[in-house]
């Protein structure tokens, strides 16, 4: 049989993946060996001569398929990082994005310095990652997380668990802000935002592999956003807050839909790192 080093193998796969034109070649190929061989990435370097075992060698072919195939490298691992926890996903729910995380840092700041938000609801929560993360970092606040996904609920209780934030997350099956039964402070959602036709044209990882129902927000992917802007004031308390995730160049779309609907005090656009228009931050 022939002998393969994590140096060898490493090598061997990264002109693979460029055959397959993987984005990272090499820094995947490195993330996929440590994960089949469950150790850090740093680590292949203090073994960088190490042969693979049998198993090892067959475990890590699996992997170097799939990818090949662009599924994402957080489907096969099974896990993906939001603001340094870890998060289990599966093909049922987006994978969290780092312009979520910035969403979710703005909120975390937003309720630092007003411990009078403690109600929270996360519609849409997919994997749980800002219904979970919020709760991990704020300890008094309590989050209704809805889904229209079962499967995605069985993420988010998963996830929610492993946080052990499960007392205080409560997973609701349901359409949109519908299962809502009492008023909240704020309400967050990282609503499906791309339009139907865009849909097909963006990377193979994404459009082949990702939840179309998690990604597609109607023709012009304002339906969802519209429908929050709109109905989420009659399920908010006085003075409460609503978050929207949007796309980068819906910024002047949504002003006018929620200047338009007549039943928020103030609201801004606030924008990502990229100086992109990222979040709807209003307030009743
Ligand atoms: N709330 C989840 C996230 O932000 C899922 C969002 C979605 O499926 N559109 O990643």
């Amino acid at each position: 049989m022939e002998v393969w080093t994590i140096s060898k193998i490493l090598d061997w796969t990264t002109d693979y993946f460029k055959k397959y034109d993987i984005e990272w070649p090499h820094l995947e190929a490195e993330i996929l060996l440590a994960h089949a061989l469950n150790c850090k990435r740093i680590e292949l370097y203090t073994k960088y001569e190490k042969n693979l075992s049998a198993a090892e060698l067959d475990k890590f072919k699996q992997m170097i398929k799939r990818r090949s195939q662009h599924e994402p490298i957080a489907y096969i691992t099974g896990y993906k990082s939001f603001m340094s926890l870890e998060f289990y996903v599966n093909r049922s729910v987006l994978i969290p994005r780092p312009e979520t995380e910035e969403l979710v840092e703005t909120i975390i700041s937003l309720i630092k310095t007003n411990s009078n938000l403690t109600t929270i609801a996360d519609i849409g929560t997919g994997s749980g990652v800002i219904a979970i993360t919020l709760a991990k970092y704020l300890k008094d606040i309590n989050v209704i997380a809805i889904d229209s996904s079962t499967e995605a609920l069985q993420v988010a209780q998963k996830n929610s668990q492993t946080h052990q934030v499960d007392q205080r997350c409560q997973l609701v099956n349901g359409h949109l802000l519908e299962p809502l039964q009492e008023k909240v402070d704020l309400i967050v959602s990282n609503p499906p935002y791309i339009p139907s036709s865009v849909i097909e044209e963006l990377p193979n990882d994404v459009k082949d592999w990702e939840p179309k129902q998690a990604l597609d927000g109607g023709p012009n992917g304002l339906d969802y956003i519209r429908n929050l802007i709109e109905n989420a004031p009659a399920y908010l308390k006085p003075g409460g807050f609503l978050f929207l995730e949007i796309g980068y160049d819906q910024g002047e779309k949504v002003s006018g839909i929620t200047a338009a609907c007549n039943k928020y005090q103030s609201f801004e656009i606030l924008k990502d790192s990229n100086n992109h228009d990222r979040v709807l931050k209003a307030q009743t």
